[in-house]
C-alpha cells in the first residue's frame, strides 16, 4: 500500500526542493476538485500528491523519510494515514501554491482565514473625473473656472470613524473576522462573503447616524482652478486631494478634469499654431501692403501681405500662437490668405475689369459667356 513519494511527484530521488514545489503544483493543479468535479480517481491522486508534498517539501521530513520510509514520518506531525491528508488540510497548508496562479484568493480552500485588525480598514478614496468646456479664447490666454461637482466628504459627526462616540467595532463572530463563510457541499469547499458582516470581518456595534457607518457623505463642491495658457483639448489636469474622501480616514482621492476646448468660429488651433483666415481683395494680393488684423485676445497684429500673394498663402506672425506647455516659447499666428470676389460688382468697377482683361489678352465676349483658358 505503501506509495513512493518521489514515484508520485514524479521526480528523483535527488530533485531540489524547488523541483519538487513545481512537480507539484503541476499535479495539484491537474487533480484539482475544481477541474474533476466527481472523480475520485483525480481526489485520490490530489491527496497522494499533497502528502508527497507535504514530506517531500520539508528537509527533515525527507531525510526521515528517505531512511525510514513512510513509517518513519507519519508519527508525530503527520496527517495520519499515508494518503490521507483532508481537503481543509490540504488548502490551509498549501494553499499559497495557488495563489500564484490564480491570482489572490486562490480556491477558497476551508481553513484559509486572513487575520486582519478588527475594524475598518482605511482605504484611499477614488479618483473623481469631470469635463470642463472652455473657449478657444480661453485656451490661449489663460483663465480661471469655478469647477462644480459631487463628491464624498469625510463625515464630520464621526471624523471619518463610522461609529458614534464611545463605540467599537467588533470582530464578526459568524466569519471570525475573516469575512468569508466556508461552507461545503458534497466533496466541494466554497466561500462566500459572509452575510452577517458583509464580508467586513468586523460589525460596528454604534454606527454614526449621519453617514449610517460609511464614514463619508455625499456633497456638492465647487472652487476656482486655474487653467494655463495654450492648454489643449483632451488634457487632464490632475488635482490632488479633491476626489472622494478616504474611506474610514483613508487618503482622498484625486479630481481629474479633462479640458475641452470649444471651437471658434474664426480661429483654429493646429499643434501649437493659431491659425485665422483672412480676405483680401484682387488689388490687395497684387499689390501687397500692409494690413491690421485683430487677434483671438483682441490685440492687434500688423501682417505684411507681400506683392502677388497666391490665394491659400500663409504669412506667419512668429511667437503670436499659443504658448507650449512642455518646451519653451510659443507657436505662431498663421493667417492665410482668400480672395474676395463680388458677386455684383458695380458699373465703374466691371468696366475696369474688362479694361484689365483686355489688357492682359482676356476675350471677355459676353454675349458667347464664356473665354479661352489662357493657361
Ligand atoms: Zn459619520
Ligand atoms: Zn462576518
Amino acid at each position: 500500500m505503501a506509495k513512493d513519494y518521489y514515484e508520485i511527484l514524479g521526480v528523483s530521488r535527488d530533485a531540489s526542493t524547488d523541483d519538487i514545489k513545481k512537480a507539484y503544483r503541476k499535479l495539484a493543479l491537474k487533480y484539482h476538485p475544481d477541474r474533476n468535479p466527481d472523480n475520485k480517481e483525480a481526489e485520490a491522486k490530489f491527496k497522494d500528491a499533497a502528502s508527497a508534498y507535504e514530506v517531500l517539501s520539508k528537509p527533515d521530513k525527507r531525510k526521515k523519510y528517505d531512511q525510514f520510509g513512510a513509517d518513519g514520518v507519519n508519527g508525530a506531525g503527520g496527517f495520519g494515514g499515508q494518503g490521507d491528508m483532508n481537503m481543509d488540510d490540504i488548502f490551509a497548508n498549501f494553499g499559497d501554491i495557488f495563489d500564484n496562479i490564480f491570482g489572490g484568493g486562490g480556491f477558497g480552500g476551508g481553513g484559509r482565514q486572513q487575520s486582519r485588525p478588527t475594524g475598518p480598514t482605511p482605504q484611499r478614496g477614488h479618483d473623481r473625473q469631470i469635463s470642463l468646456s472652455i473657449t478657444l479664447k480661453e485656451s490661449y490666454e489663460g483663465c480661471n473656472k469655478e469647477v462644480g461637482y459631487y463628491h464624498l466628504f469625510s463625515c464630520d459627526t464621526c471624523t471619518g470613524s463610522g461609529m458614534k462616540k464611545g463605540s467599537t467595532a467588533n470582530t464578526c463572530e459568524q466569519c471570525h473576522g475573516s469575512g468569508q463563510q466556508q461552507f461545503q457541499q458534497g466533496f466541494f469547499m466554497y466561500s462566500r462573503s459572509c452575510d452577517l458582516c458583509q464580508g467586513e470581518g468586523y460589525i460596528i456595534s454604534n454606527p454614526c447616524a449621519t453617514c449610517a457607518g460609511q464614514s463619508r457623505k455625499q456633497k456638492f463642491d465647487k472652487f476656482n482652478v486655474k487653467i494655463r495658457k495654450g492648454i489643449s483639448s483632451g488634457t487632464t489636469l490632475r488635482i490632488p486631494d479633491k476626489g472622494d474622501a478616504g474611506l474610514f480616514g483613508g487618503p482622498a482621492g484625486s479630481l481629474l478634469i479633462t479640458i475641452s476646448v470649444k471651437q471658434d468660429n474664426k480661429f483654429q488651433r493646429v499643434e501649437d499654431d493659431l491659425v485665422t483666415r483672412v480676405t483680401l481683395t484682387y488689388p490687395q494680393l497684387v499689390l501687397g501692403g500692409q494690413l491690421e488684423i485683430e487677434n483671438i485676445d483682441g490685440k492687434k497684429e500688423i501682417i505684411k501681405v507681400s506683392k502677388g500673394t497666391p490665394v491659400g498663402n500663409k504669412i506667419v506672425v512668429p511667437g503670436k500662437g499659443f504658448e507650449r506647455i512642455r518646451t519653451r516659447g510659443s507657436g505662431n499666428l498663421v493667417v492665410i490668405t482668400d480672395c474676395h470676389i463680388p458677386k455684383k460688382p458695380s458699373k465703374e468697377a466691371k468696366d475696369a475689369l474688362k479694361k484689365y482683361a483686355e489688357i492682359i489678352g482676356n476675350d471677355t465676349d459676353e454675349k458667347k459667356g464664356f473665354f479661352k483658358m489662357f493657361f
